[in-house]
């Protein structure tokens, strides 16, 4: 039987550290961490995290802003926006909620946020840092993922570590941190060929693939430590992972749930890179 790490729990406890380191940033320079979420579009999903991302910055005391645009937003008018949350003191963190719609360019608009308010760390400039290994932030779900292990002093030193899911924001930067805590890690995607042969090698799997049901009993090793980023729908229309949890959980040694897995500690560690810039702009001064 798996024990169930609690995402919920550790990242409440995150916060309650960045709400105090928030206080004291306050009270020693006056300045309090702030984050811009940008929304473009009408996509339930997005709004819901958007949501939870402002009540993230209430729970610790951050100051936030939220812009809520129409669909038919220009590009233009989405890099002015862009340009003038830059400029802006007050704003540390500057996060534009994808996916954009399809008629905005992503790669555009994430190139244009300052490097230094990019909290989410997609800007070419802060993924190049996260590969040599010198960086201000850190991709917020992997981020998540590596705080969720080191609650449990899991770690991925000398172990297979198998990350399912090459993505930009998860996948491959996800790969990255495990290789940087010294783990021996295998990328698999759409196109590995047996795969299950490859999940059952892993000490830790991490699925971010994004189906429902994907990770079976047979692709895990027993006593695997089976981290599921996915965030899917069932049958039923109910929030679920990657990992079928009641065929796995008897077989891993840790299993992280959905809800109450990763999802709470991207959020955590979305708040922290927004901490960490306000307390380097006031450094700066
Ligand atoms: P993408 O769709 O960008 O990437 C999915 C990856 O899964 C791709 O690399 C794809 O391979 C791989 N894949 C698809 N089918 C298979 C298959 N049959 N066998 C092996 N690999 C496969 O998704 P994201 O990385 O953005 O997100 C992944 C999941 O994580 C989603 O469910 C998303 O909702 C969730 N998520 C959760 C977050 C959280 O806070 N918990 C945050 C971000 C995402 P290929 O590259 O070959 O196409």
């Amino acid at each position: 039987m798996a024990f169930i790490i609690d995402g919920k729990k550790v990242s409440a406890q995150i916060r309650e550290q960045i709400a105090a380191d928030t206080q004291k940033l306050l009270a020693e320079t006056g300045v309090c961490p702030g984050l811009a979420v940008v929304i473009v579009g009408e996509d339930p999903a997005s709004k819901v995290y958007v949501k939870n991302k402002k009540k993230g910055c209430g729970q610790v005391g951050f100051y936030s802003e939220e812009y809520a645009l129409p669909e038919q937003t220009s590009q233009e008018e989405l890099l002015a926006l862009l340009d003038r949350l830059n400029a802006d003191s007050k704003i540390h963190g500057i996060l534009v909620q994808l996916p954009l719609p399809r008629h905005l360019d992503e790669k555009t608009v994430i190139e244009r946020i300052l490097p230094a308010k990019d909290v989410d760390a997609f800007h070419a400039s802060n993924v190049g840092k996260i590969m040599i290994g010198d960086y201000d932030f850190l991709p917020c779900t992997p981020a998540g993922v590596m705080e969720l292990l080191r609650s449990e002093k899991i770690s991925a030193q000398g172990k297979e570590c198998v990350v399912v899911g090459r993505s930009n924001i998860v996948g491959k930067p996800m790969a990255m941190l495990l290789l940087h805590e010294n783990g021996t890690v295998t990328i698999a995607h759409s196109k590995t060929k047996n795969l299950a042969e490859v999940t059952r090698r892993a000490d830790i799997l991490v699925s971010a693939v994004g189906r429902a049901k994907f990770i079976t009993a047979d692709m895990v090793k027993p006593g695997a430590v089976v981290i599921d980023v996915g965030m899917n729908r069932d049958e039923q229309g109910k929030l679920c992972g990657d990992v079928d949890f009641a065929l796995v959980e008897p077989v891993a040694s840790y299993l992280t749930p959905v809800p109450g897995g990763v999802g709470p500690m991207t959020i955590s560690m979305l708040l922290k890179n927004t901490l960490t810039s306000a307390q380097k702009a006031a450094k700066k001064g």
